[in-house]
């Protein structure tokens, strides 16, 4: 198949040539060539005034969060079912702008290892790394995805049920985050000292966290932000200490 358009960026050096043919077999560029190597008579789809360019790859998303003004009681509202159907939507939505790449760093219930799994077989959609849920403290930031943890065990064993179930990578909440009132980015995931990280590095001078995050010890004290009542409307968190279980709807699990 011989593809044209008016230019295209490829990445690898800043010209933009014009009138580009790209050379496709098996749904791969094997070549690109200019519009005098092809013959006048050959069958060259034209897209017209445009420029082609490499898809684009999103490394940091979640799928299950929509771009209403409460993504998270959207998600709380729905189910399984209809959550996956949102993250399908979301995908396709992302792949019609040029996004063929998408990390998931943190959905509900592994959907998006699902969705990733449909995409690598017959069903047309972008590429997907998925974490499954972010490991987080329990409290912590988007405790509502079901992956509340509390201790070195708790953490352990939240990595291996990850890795069992197939996960590309690990995400951790190791700060807090504008979903998860009254936490913050620039905090830790649940106050301090509830997060206590061990580095093998020192910390460089003027970062407030150390660089590389080796281990982390959840201490079992009382987060000093536990919800107050107005911000228990999305229900209690969970502060199980060991992996919180899937939920499988809206509800989080009860608090141990
Ligand atoms: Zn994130």
């Amino acid at each position: 198949m011989l593809l044209t358009a008016r230019r295209a960026f490829t990445g690898t050096t800043d010209q933009v040539p014009n009138d580009p043919v790209l050379a496709i077999e098996d749904g791969r560029i094997v070549e690109i060539l200019s519009r005098g190597d092809v013959a006048e008579s050959a069958d060259v789809v034209d897209l017209g005034n445009v420029t082609l360019l490499p898809g684009l790859i999103d490394v940091h998303q979640h799928l299950a969060f929509d771009a209403s003004p409460d993504p998270v009681a959207q998600l709380q509202a729905d189910d399984d079912a209809a959550l996956l159907e949102r993250m399908h939507r979301h995908a396709h939505r992302a792949l019609d702008v040029g996004i063929t790449t998408i990390r998931d760093l943190g959905d509900r219930g592994y959907l998006s290892l699902e969705l990733r799994d449909r995409f690598a077989g017959t069903e047309v959609g972008p590429r997907i790394v998925a974490s499954g849920p972010p490991i987080t403290t329990p409290n912590g930031h988007c405790w509502f995805l079901g992956g509340s943890v509390e201790g070195l065990d708790g953490i352990r064993a939240a990595v291996r049920q990850r890795a069992a179930r197939g996960v590309d990578v690990i995400k951790i909440m190791a700060s807090g985050g504008n979903m998860t009132p009254p936490s913050g980015p620039m905090s830790p995931s649940s106050g301090r000292p509830s997060w206590r990280w061990r580095s093998k590095r020192p910390t460089p001078p003027g970062c407030r966290w150390p660089s590389t995050l080796t281990a982390a010890r959840l201490w079992p004290t009382p987060s000093p932000w536990a919800p107050t009542r107005s911000s228990t409307a999305r229900s209690s968190p969970p502060t199980a200490s060991t992996p919180t279980p899937v939920s499988s709807n809206s509800s989080p699990p009860a608090a141990a």
